[in-house]
């Protein structure tokens, strides 16, 4: 067992690590006070850099490299902000990875290499009003008829709606009640009977647009069914990668608090001395760091013996089940140690806060990922509903 980086990945995380800091500073604050999403240049800036697909296969316009690596270029942006680096958890462990594993050889090769070059951005859409933890009681409805699916329903949360040119959408393909009867098919923004709500405007996650989707008789050519009903556990398992992308998000929220709080209590003065100079303060820190060098093994093992596959349930969960809390708590501390200033919105302390409650409900809440921790642990599932 090593766990060094190796000198590749450690070139990797330098240069994604410097972009991140040099550049994307400045664009994280505007995103934050304009809440708007990354603008289009950017996204290609980051695709002539190779950080859009880091592990996409090369055919498909990756990089063709692993998942660790890609969960280390995506932390070194999420230390800056979320909404910087969510076009990279978009591309590398989002729902793009879905149509990688499942999708017919045309869909990935129509989709793919778009989402790589930065010119289409893919986001998920799974929640609605009625169906959140309990995913399976979803109701939008495909009918398939010769070569056309028509969708009809109402989705709920979706991160990138009514901004993403492309939607990754779990709907009720059969019959078949519960899980058994789910799939999902692609769509497009533009596909007539497809609208979207107003923008959300939610605690955080400012500069990552979020609305409701409204699908009316949408005709989708059958080429865009991703896994047909009966495929939920495949669309669960590609999960299992976008957990440990979730988790990695958290863990920059939390990693990059604690590099700006390590400057601010070495530089700011109470009492004639540094903070760091107080006991009470090297403790919080010590804290702080363990849990984020905790946190990002848990991270890396999953990514580490996915061997580039899909982790495992356990894994992925136990690690962004950790990382929620984890990044919560050290935020907040963050947001303490920096007192005033880490309460005023000129300074990104607060928006970590924010952002990191926000990880801990997407992508499956944290009592959820414990629900599923403790499924792992006795072989099989518990059943929620008696
Ligand atoms: C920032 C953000 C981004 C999101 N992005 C997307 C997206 O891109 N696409 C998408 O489809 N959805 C997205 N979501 C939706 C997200 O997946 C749901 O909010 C989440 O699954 C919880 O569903 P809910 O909000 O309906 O809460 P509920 O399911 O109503 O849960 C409310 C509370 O009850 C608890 N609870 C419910 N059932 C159980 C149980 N069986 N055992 C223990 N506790 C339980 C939950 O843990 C939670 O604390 C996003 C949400 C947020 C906040």
């Amino acid at each position: 067992m090593d766990f060094n980086l190796s000198d590749e990945q450690r070139e990797l995380q330098d240069t994604a690590r410097r972009f991140a800091q040099e550049q994307m500073k400045p664009v994280a604050e505007e995103l934050e006070t304009e809440a708007k999403p990354l603008p289009d240049e950017w996204l290609k800036r980051y695709a002539e850099m190779g950080f859009l697909g880091i592990n996409v296969s090369e055919d498909l316009g990756g990089l063709g490299l692993g998942n660790l690596e890609a969960l280390i270029v995506m932390e070194e942006f999420a230390k800056i902000s979320s909404a910087v680096a969510f076009p990279i958890f978009e591309s590398s462990v989002g729902p793009v990875r879905a149509i990688e594993h499942f999708a017919t050889d045309a869909l990935k090769k129509r989709i793919i290499p778009k989402v790589c070059a930065g010119e289409m951005i893919v986001a998920v859409s799974m929640s609605e009003p009625e169906a959140g933890t309990a995913l399976t009681d979803l109701k939008t409805r495909g009918v398939v008829d010769g070569d056309t699916i028509t969708l009809n329903g109402s989705k709920r949360w979706c991160s990138g709606g009514g901004h993403s040119q492309g939607y990754v959408v779990y709907c009720r393909l059969s019959d078949d009640p519960g899980a058994k009867g789910i799939g999902a098919v692609f769509v497009e923004k533009d596909m007539p009977g497809v609208s979207f709500g107003e923008q959300e405007r939610l605690m955080g996650f400012r500069g990552v647009p979020s609305a409701d989707i409204f699908l009316d008789n949408v005709k989708v050519p059958i080429e865009n069914m991703i896994v047909p009903a009966g495929g939920f556990p495949k669309l669960m398992e590609a999960f299992d990668l976008e957990r440990c992308g979730n988790a990695t998000m958290a863990l920059g929220q939390a990693a990059g608090a604690l590099d700006e709080v390590l400057e601010y209590v070495q530089e700011r003065k109470q009492f004639g001395k540094s903070l760091v100079e107080f006991q009470a303060v090297q403790m919080k820190l010590a804290e702080m760091a363990t849990r984020v060098e905790a946190s990002r093994l848990l991270i890396h093992r999953a990514a580490v013996n996915s061997q580039d596959g899909l982790p495992s349930i356990f894994e992925s969960s136990v690690a962004k089940c950790f990382a929620n809390e984890m990044a919560r708590e050290v935020t907040g501390h963050a947001v303490q140690l920096m007192g005033g200033y880490g309460y005023s919105k000129e300074y990104p302390m607060e928006r970590r806060l924010r952002d990191s409650w926000g990880w801990g409900i997407a992508g499956g809440t944290i009592d959820i990922q414990k629900v599923n921790i403790a499924s792992a642990m006795v072989g099989r599932r518990f059943n929620q509903r008696s």
